[in-house]
């Protein structure tokens, strides 16, 4: 048998980077598989990140493992880097250990099963013929999470749901954000649609050959930071980041010939969480602090380059003239013409096609609906009724098929309840974390203008990237923005937005 180091401390980081290598391991075959892989390599594949799921709750939830952390948690000095890591280490160990082995191997299997009953009945457009899986999903769910409970990890089940994605949040701190989100953005979206208001969008359509979408998209997430030395651009079915390390941060994307948008905002997005991960400190790589911390801080990264920046006027005028250079056909247009199309407020069915002043509605209905059926409120045969009757409240549409309603997305197949929050927590975090950098940096459409966007992220390096998971996702929004999470910086700017696409207030 090897030894181990004497200090309690770098032997249990040693142990972690194997634990780290092994996620690392699966991630890589993760992106392959959504990139690269043939069709008939999906059973083996399965098997394959199966076997490394197996060795990585092995080694995470060895006893020895847990006895060195607690031996490095009682020499690490209060507020030091060591003890972040022992917090961090803990919490990953208690979560994994919580889960008895046999709950957890019945939760793998409902959840392939239940993924591909989800697929069937969104072929079918049949919500019963999912309803038996998603029973189960939904119970064994609630005993994974009274088991997180029993062990500490969160006071009450729906919270140590939340806890998986958003450490540190609960759904009391979440309830009321959301709530005034509802309060605010109901009104707005119906005054827009009385307002009978219709942007141009013609600017936005056009033809935008693959290939020059592809250079343009490259062009600006260079321009944004995005390093190509340590990442790569690649073509899937859901545009996603992935990263192995600081050194090796992919991004892929997907496009439409004839609207420039979904593919350039696909980008930035991404770009947006790839310059995160690309910022992690290289000396925490491989440890419990070493990652980003929380979902939620994750997506406030790609709103804000997304939205923030990829949407603003500024932008635009430093982009356009490169956009005209890589679409000749597109002919003349100003940035205060293309400006209200990136804009456009329209209640719609479908989460993934929303705009950014209705998409928050569709996360309060998933909220909403998630915590009624974990509260035991409602049974899942009644779940298509509750999501109908949601949306004709929240955004006055009924969708015609369950497709394109209560079967949309593919979190509940796989037991991901309390991962919706996460998406309207990155939207908020993403104009409080700008206004914040606004306040130090001054103001900075001016700037992207000038194509200088390298203040930008050099704030968002020292606020947030740098610290990775060495605070807690709430303590670290405090320290970069004076103030804990809240709505009101996102609804201003949405408020703002609105009234100079529109003319509407409320
Ligand atoms: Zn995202």
């Amino acid at each position: 048998m090897s030894t181990e180091p004497t200090d309690p401390t770098q032997a249990f980081l040693d142990r972690w980077a194997d634990i780290a290598a092994l996620e690392r391991a699966s991630a890589v075959l993760g992106w392959d598989q959504e990139t690269c892989m043939p069709p008939a390599g999906q059973a083996s594949r399965g098997r394959t990140l199966s076997a490394l799921a197996g060795l990585h709750h092995e080694k995470l939830t060895d006893p020895s493992l847990a006895e060195l952390v607690e031996q490095a948690g009682a020499v690490a000095e209060r507020g030091s880097a060591a003890h972040a890591q022992v917090r961090e280490a803990q919490r990953c160990i208690r979560r994994a250990t919580a889960v008895p082995g046999e709950l957890a191997r019945r939760v793998a299997e409902t959840q392939s099963r239940s993924l591909a009953s989800w697929q069937q009945a969104r072929r079918d457009d049949d919500f019963s013929v999912f309803a038996p899986d998603l029973t189960e999903m939904v119970s064994l769910t609630r005993e994974v999470a009274d088991a997180l409970v029993a062990a500490g990890v969160a006071a009450r089940p729906y919270d140590a749901l939340l806890d998986d994605y958003e450490p540190g949040m609960t759904e009391q701190d979440v309830a009321p954000v959301l709530a005034s989100l509802r309060d605010r953005l109901s009104p707005l979206v119906q005054a827009v649609a009385d307002s009978g208001v219709v942007v141009d969008e013609g600017v936005a359509h056009g033809t935008f050959p693959g290939p020059a979408q592809e250079a343009f998209a490259r062009e600006v997430a260079v321009a944004l930071g995005y390093d190509f030395a340590a990442g790569r651009l690649d073509e899937s079915a859901h545009p996603f980041s992935t990263g192995f390390g600081p050194g090796d941060v992919r991004i892929t994307w997907r496009w439409l010939d004839d609207d420039f948008r979904s593919g350039l905002f696909g980008v930035m997005h991404e770009t947006g969480h790839a310059l995160y991960e690309q910022g992690l400190p290289a000396a925490w790589d491989g440890t419990p602090i070493g990652g980003a911390v929380s979902l939620g801080v994750h997506e406030s990264q790609s709103r804000l380059f997304e939205n923030l920046v990829g949407r603003s006027r500024g932008f635009w005028e430093w982009a356009l003239p490169r956009f005209h250079e890589a679409f000749p056909a597109s002919g003349d247009v100003s940035p205060d013409a293309l400006w209200p199309a990136l804009h456009t407020t329209r209640p719609s069915l479908v989460r993934v096609e929303a705009d950014e002043a209705t998409y928050n509605l569709h996360i309060v209905a998933r909220f909403e609906i998630e915590r009624r059926l974990f509260a035991g409120d409602v049974d899942v045969h009644e779940l298509p009724e509750l999501w109908d009757a949601t949306y004709d409240e929240l955004l006055g549409v009924h969708a015609p098929t369950p497709a394109d309603g209560v079967l949309q997305d593919i979190h509940w197949s796989m037991g991901a309840f309390g991962y919706f929050p996460t998406y309207t927590l990155g939207n908020l975090l993403s104009a409080q974390l700008f206004a914040a950098a606004e306040r130090d940096l001054g103001q900075l459409e001016p700037q992207f203008a000038r194509g200088e966007f390298g203040p930008l992220l050099g704030w968002l390096r020292t606020h947030v990237h740098e610290h990775a998971s060495r605070y807690p996702a709430p303590e670290l929004i405090e320290r970069a923005t004076g103030a804990p999470l809240a709505a009101d910086d996102w609804l201003a700017y949405i408020t703002r937005t609105v009234a100079d696409v529109y003319g509407v207030t409320v």
